[in-house]
């Protein structure tokens, strides 16, 4: 997606990055709500969770060849994307203190930026209410 910012600084085209994979990269948010506050996104344009086309049935029966031809299947990036946040965890010392995970999905929830991404806040209790 040549417009998105996310595509942007995903593909290091700009930005820093705080981590990155073949398919996914971290990178910390403009405007932090908590003391550590990283996104983390599929390097693939995907919009958001609605945008997620998973396999009916298990497993991806695909062959190399064809993964090599349309790229990975949604659900590689989804697992990529929790393996991240582990790792993103990692590297900013919040394994084991705790981190929040959100993603906001369409209007009411208030997605601004159209390409999926889980935020990842942590460093301070950050209390039981969601919202
Ligand atoms: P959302 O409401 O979930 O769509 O949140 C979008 C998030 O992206 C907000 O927390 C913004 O602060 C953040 N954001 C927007 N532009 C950038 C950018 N260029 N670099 C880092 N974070 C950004
Ligand atoms: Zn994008």
């Amino acid at each position: 997606m040549e417009d998105c910012i996310f595509c942007k600084i995903a593909s290091g085209e700009i930005g820093s990055l705080v981590y990155e994979n073949e398919f996914v990269a971290a990178f910390d948010d403009l405007n932090p709500q908590a003391p550590v506050h990283t996104l983390i996104v599929p390097k693939k344009h995907i919009e958001n969770i609605e945008d997620l086309h998973f396999h009916s049935e298990g497993e991806c029966h695909h062959h190399d060849e064809e993964h090599e031809q349309h790229g990975p299947c949604d659900g590689k990036y989804i697992k990529e994307i929790f393996k991240a946040i582990k790792e993103v965890a990692k590297i900013k010392g919040v394994s084991e203190s705790g981190y929040r995970i959100i993603s906001n999905c369409g209007k009411d929830a208030g997605q601004t930026v159209m390409h999926l991404h889980f935020h990842l806040l942590a460093g301070k209790e950050l209390g039981e209410k969601i919202i």
